[in-house]
């Protein structure tokens, strides 16, 4: 077989978490993202190579094809739409909530809220659910400073271990979805090169329910 898998994942904390899981599945990247500088990494299998992106870039080249399959948090997800994925299985890795937060003991806000956040399609849909009329401010980074300086009265965000907001003076206020990442699929993939992609899958299966014990 001369078929290639091609494995999409992002630098940092997916990357750390999605390691030990693919070692279970039998793939072993033979270099580290964060000293390599190359862009598609080898791994022990001939066959099976990793393309390190931007995390909000990995449903597009599943999307595309470029990767057969990749790791994406539900959060980029979510954002994306997942059109062209499919989501057949649930990491259980890098796992927080997409949280509404605002400052500690902040006044009630008169007319329209101001809503900082780089998940604007999470934060309209979710808010159009309340029927609350919101003004969207879409950012790319450090939505915790937004609030602090008059930017915006609220921010929609992930939230880990709360010490972030914390360390802002900001609390979480609702509860948007629990977030976790998740294995995506290219739906061609999926069909023309199933003998890969489906025993890919059920490694990684069983790589979580490993995990899990
Ligand atoms: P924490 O202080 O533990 O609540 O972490 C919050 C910060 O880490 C925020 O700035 C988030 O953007 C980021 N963060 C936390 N969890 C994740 C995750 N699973 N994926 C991506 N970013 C995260």
């Amino acid at each position: 077989m001369n078929e290639t898998l091609t494995i999409a994942l992002s630098k940092g904390r997916i990357f750390k978490e999605t390691v030990p899981l693919l070692k279970q599945a039998g793939i072993e990247p033979v270099d580290d993202p964060e000293t390599s500088r190359k862009l598609i990494l080898d791994t022990n299998l001939p066959h099976v190579k990793l393309v390190i992106i931007r995390a909000t870039d990995v449903p597009t080249y599943v999307q595309y094809g470029a990767a057969d399959v990749g790791v994406a948090g539900k959060d980029v997800l979510l954002e994306h739409g997942g059109e062209g994925l499919y989501e057949p299985l649930d990491l259980n890795i890098a796992c927080c909530k997409l949280m509404v937060a605002g400052p500690v003991n902040a006044e009630p806000v008169n007319g329209r809220m101001r809503v900082a956040t780089k998940y604007t399609n999470s934060a309209r849909e979710y808010f159009a659910r309340q029927g609350q009329q919101v003004e969207m401010i879409k950012l790319y980074g450090s939505m915790e400073l937004a609030p602090l300086v008059g930017l915006a009265d609220c921010i929609v965000d992930v939230v880990d271990t709360g010490n972030t907001l914390k360390a802002n003076n900001l609390e979480p206020r609702e509860h948007i979805a629990d977030i976790s990442s998740r294995l995506v699929v290219n739906k061609a993939s999926m069909k023309m090169k199933h003998a890969l992609v489906k025993p890919f899958i059920k490694q990684m299966e069983q790589a979580v329910a490993g995990m899990a014990k």
